[in-house]
């Protein structure tokens, strides 16, 4: 589904992701984790070309990221990416956010993605509040309308960097349960996360980056029952 191979990135002359290598299979929930600073949010941006990159090749579902011909808006469209700081327009209401892109990137009928982004919020737990605008809202109720309307773009996989980590520690769990329950019905998903909790209940695959590289690319429960590097090591040590 998305398969990454040697993908190195420079910033200048500041090399920022060196030989990543992972591969994504269809219904894989993929935890990506590692110090500040060691390139998960660029390597998880690469994925759907908001970062480009220098050398190797990112495949999404058989599509070339990096090729020059690729159409970027459209590949976005079927992979949803829910970053830390929930991205809703404020001066749109609920229903107008989970709407637009179905209209103005998939070209859907208003009442087609009206029902289907209603349905979604559903999902999340918040359909009374389809009228209200995201200034209305607590920020995990943001961030799971932010989850809701990439899912309304029927996504072949979802991104997530950071999903939790601007939340005040009461509304971590209500995002993450979210998570939850679209991991267990399948969801192709690579999340960077210092959830660990989240990581042991339903990933299915590690990685660990440190300055740039993939140092782990393992099982969870290779992962957990003894990260190999030292730098994993000491990186479990400090979170768990
Ligand atoms: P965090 O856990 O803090 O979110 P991260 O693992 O997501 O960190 P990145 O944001 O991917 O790390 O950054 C990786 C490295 O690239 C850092 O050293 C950062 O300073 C550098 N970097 C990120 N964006 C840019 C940029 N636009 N220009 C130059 N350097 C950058
Ligand atoms: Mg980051």
């Amino acid at each position: 589904m998305i398969k990454l191979s040697n993908v190195s990135k420079w910033y200048g002359n500041f090399q920022v992701l060196t030989d990543c290598t992972a591969h994504v299979h269809k219904g894989d929930v993929v935890v990506v984790c590692g110090p500040s600073g060691s390139g998960k949010s660029t390597l998880i941006k690469t994925v759907n070309g908001l970062e480009p990159f220098q050398k190797g090749e990112i495949l999404v579902g058989g599509t070339s990221v990096g090729d020059k011909a690729t159409d970027l808006a459209k590949l976005r469209s079927r992979v949803g990416m829910v970053f830390q700081h929930f991205e809703l327009f404020p001066h749109l209401s609920i229903k107008e956010n989970l709407t637009l892109a179905q209209i103005k990137v998939l070209g859907r009928k208003e009442d087609e993605a009206i029902k289907k982004g209603l349905a979604y919020l559903d999902r999340v737990g918040l359909s009374a509040h389809a009228n209200k605008y995201p200034a209305e809202l607590s920020g995990g109720q943001q961030q799971r309308v932010a989850i809701a309307r990439a899912l309304s773009m029927d996504p072949v996989a979802m991104l997530f960097d950071e999903p939790t980590s601007a939340l005040d520690p009461e509304m971590i769990q209500e995002v993450l349960d979210v998570m939850v329950s679209l991991a267990k019905d399948g969801m192709t998903m690579m999340c960077v996360t210092h959830e660990m909790g989240f990581a042991r209940q339903v990933a299915n695959r590690i990685i660990f980056m440190d300055q740039g590289h993939v140092v782990e690319n393992c099982s969870r429960d290779e992962f957990f029952a003894g990260a190999r590097s030292e730098r994993a090591k000491g990186f479990l040590s400090k979170i768990l």
